[in-house]
């Protein structure tokens, strides 16, 4: 799908490792520009939390894809914020759970799971529109390469090792950030990378405040501001 034309939606994608801050970029561009904001790392941790408490292994791509098969998913908007549904229900905390860190990436690997979120991603271009919002900015690994290349708006954010450490102080061992990121950039089926074309958001010695005024002046030229 070409998103060039005059009334097509807004698209803006945020990739990049973990830690890298795309989820507060994201949440601070839907605000300013009053996009709908995705984060698709909640979508992947969502289907990871319904296969383990099916008692799949991530080892198992038959079995992936028969889960799959019976896995009701639906998208509630709270505020500007595209939220994943499992029967009906968005999932709680659990998302964030050690158990989810330590499997997201072994299932996010598997094509079956890729290929069951792909056009969930993509459809919520039609969530934004029949909601009203002139377009979305969408956050994860392969948003700009493979879900929207064509998309307006592509960003990337290198991972940065001060960040990093912070955020692993704050978060303890639960999660493995660097552990996930290789991972990601190693799996075959869409591996996080920096896409081709995209604008590389070197945040070295910058607050994210700088940072979202550095990307806004960009998405402006095509997007109002609602708030400054
Ligand atoms: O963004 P977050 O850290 O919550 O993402 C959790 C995991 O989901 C990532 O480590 C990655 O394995 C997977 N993911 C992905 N592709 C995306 C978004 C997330 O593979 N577009």
């Amino acid at each position: 799908m070409s998103n060039s034309e005059p009334d097509s939606p807004v698209i803006v994608t945020i990739d990049g490792g973990a830690a890298t801050g795309k989820s507060s970029t994201g949440r601070a561009l839907s605000q300013r520009f009053n996009l709908l904001h995705v984060d698709t790392g909640a979508f992947y941790r969502t289907i990871t939390l319904a296969l383990l408490e099916a008692n799949v292994q991530s080892n198992h791509p038959a079995a992936i894809a028969e889960a799959l098969l019976h896995l009701p998913i639906s998208t509630r908007v709270v505020g500007r914020h595209a939220l994943m549904e499992v029967r009906g229900k968005v999932p709680g905390d659990m998302v964030r759970s050690q158990r989810v860190n330590e499997n997201v990436s072994l299932f996010a690997a598997q094509p079956e799971v890729r290929t069951f979120l792909y056009s969930y991603q993509r459809n919520q271009v039609e969530v934004a529109r029949s909601h009203r919002f002139p377009g979305l900015v969408m956050e994860g690994r392969d948003i700009g390469s493979v879900i929207f290349p064509d998309a307006q708006f592509r960003f990337f954010r290198p991972a940065e090792e001060e960040e990093r450490l912070r955020r692993r102080a704050v978060q303890g061992e639960q999660d493995e950030i660097r552990k996930r990121d290789e991972m990601d950039s190693r799996r075959k089926t869409a591996p996080l990378m920096c896409p081709e074309g995209a604008i590389i958001i070197n945040s070295t010695r910058l607050s994210l405040e700088d940072v979202v005024e550095q990307v806004s002046q960009i998405i402006e030229t095509k997007l109002p501001r609602v708030e400054s």
